[in-house]
């Protein structure tokens, strides 16, 4: 079976294909960039991370664009508390969020665009949907006139039709409950940044950075649109209505949503001391690559629930991948290659990824890696693996680190690099030919204290990070 989605818009899983068969047109709505990302975010952020790679390994090219929100409510309210200029606010958690996400391996999207870089497009957009009937200026503010778009509430699948017409909400986020005209455009406020506009002074509302800055990098109509799933109604409802009230043609093919992540089965919260960003989980000494393979194993349509112990085993999991390449790598294996192995291999291939195909089923997919690990270890301990099967085995774990890519350990603050470590190694060989017993103890008492456990086999030294 092909590569399929669940697309949030038909409420069916559908066979992908791009507009132009080739390239991928896609958007993510990016981080508001008023704090610290917490690791919700990032499980969204990983999701897309995992569909990028999928989408690649699928022979597609990508044109992924990512939006940062650096001029919204809440960053003018924090801006203000720590007493600091709007610009020098963002910047700061515009970077520790791009450092976040390198530090979790997360691939930067073609372009990562700034809402206030774009003030122009979004002025454009609310001129565009004026002249198209779709507006109205209160108290100096642009609002959208939700019934004049018939098709509002497609996306989240509400029935909108007896809505109070007129009633509006000058706030970014709301519920369903208090769907009303939305703020295009708000007027300039004392002590609030503003910009002397066409459409008066004042700053863009949220939803419309969204749409004017998709259709000038991406056209009328791309093909995956991604998001938390919290970012359904209203944001990305109101993002169709803007777009496709400018455009009349369809905005997004493809609708793809990330479900949330619960800490111990309850929601995130700094209320109930639950709230974790990234920079909290390495402090207490986790590895990036088992932070970003429990965030990845879930698929992402189904809850999370993140604990210490699905962590653990995460990083027990890491381990057991390093161990088995580490094992194809080093381990003699009988001259010949065993035709059963061969097909055990192109059967786990097969299975990994019809997997990913199947919705990003990441479970699964890594189900069909540790299956056959198992089988075979099993193999290679009764000798049935031999020295020719294992560049297939090989292959298929690289096929797998380049979706999951978890297996190459991440340096450690004050650790070694593999050049050094290898360096070490030498030098205790070395002296240990020359007899030099008290300095062959020294050297592996500094590795153990980095973290590098070695180990003298027949074939020479072996090493891996603990
Ligand atoms: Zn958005």
């Amino acid at each position: 079976m092909a590569l399929r989605f669940y697309n949030t818009l038909t409420q069916l899983v559908e066979p992908f294909s791009t507009l132009d068969g080739k390239t991928v047109r896609m958007y993510t709505c990016g981080p508001t960039v008023y704090n610290f990302v917490h690791i919700g975010n990032l499980r969204t952020f990983t999701f897309q991370d995992i569909l990028r790679r999928w989408l690649r390994a699928r022979g597609y090219s990508l044109n992924h664009v990512m939006n940062i929100t650096d001029i919204e409510d809440k960053i003018i309210r924090d801006a203000k508390a720590a007493g600091k200029p709007i610009e020098e606010y963002t910047a700061v958690y515009t970077q520790a969020f791009l450092d976040d996400t390198a530090t979790l391996r997360l691939e930067r999207p073609e372009r990562v665009v700034a809402a206030t870089k774009h003030i122009p497009e979004m002025v454009e957009a609310v001129q565009q949907l004026t002249e198209r009937g779709h507006t109205y200026v209160s108290d100096g503010s642009v609002y959208y006139r939700i019934s004049t778009f018939p098709g509002y509430g497609k996306l989240s699948h509400n029935d909108f039709s007896g809505i109070r017409a007129g009633a509006r909400v000058d706030v970014d986020e709301y519920d369903k409950d208090d769907a009303r005209d939305f703020v295009l455009w708000k007027a300039a406020k004392e002590g609030e940044p503003s910009w002397d506009t066409a459409v008066g002074p004042g700053r863009p509302g949220w939803h419309i950075e969204c749409s004017a800055m998709a259709m000038k990098y991406l056209g009328d109509t791309l093909d995956i649109h991604t998001g938390g799933v919290d970012l359904t109604f209203p944001h990305h409802e109101n993002e169709i209505a803007q777009a496709e009230g400018i455009s009349g043609k369809q905005f997004v093919r493809f609708w793809l949503h990330a479900e949330h992540l619960s800490i111990d089965a309850q929601k995130m919260s700094k209320s109930l001391g639950n709230f974790y960003t990234l920079r909290d989980l390495l402090k207490q000494g986790f590895a990036p690559e088992a932070i970003r393979y429990l965030l990845a194993s879930v698929p992402y349509r189904k809850k999370l629930n993140f604990t210490f112990e699905g962590l653990q085993a995460a990083a027990h999991s890491i381990d057991r991948l390093r161990n088995y390449e580490l094992r194809l790598k080093t381990d003699k294996f009988a001259e010949g290659s065993n035709p059963a192995m061969e097909e055990r291999t192109h059967k786990a291939i097969a299975a990994f990824e019809e997997a990913l195909d199947d919705d990003l089923n990441t479970a699964e997919a890594l189900g069909a890696v540790f299956e056959y690990i198992r089988d075979t270890n099993t193999a290679m301990d009764a000798g049935d693996f031999l020295a020719g099967n294992a560049a297939g085995a090989l292959a298929f774990l690289a096929r797998f680190d380049a979706v999951f890519d978890v297996l190459k350990p991440s340096a450690k603050e004050g650790g070694l690099s593999d050049e050094e470590v290898e360096t070490l190694i030498a030098e205790r060989t070395s002296a240990k030919k020359a007899r030099n017993f008290s300095r062959a103890d020294e050297i592996r008492a500094e590795l153990s204290a980095k973290g590098i456990v070695i180990e003298d086999t027949k074939e020479g030294v072996r090493w891996k990070r603990a």
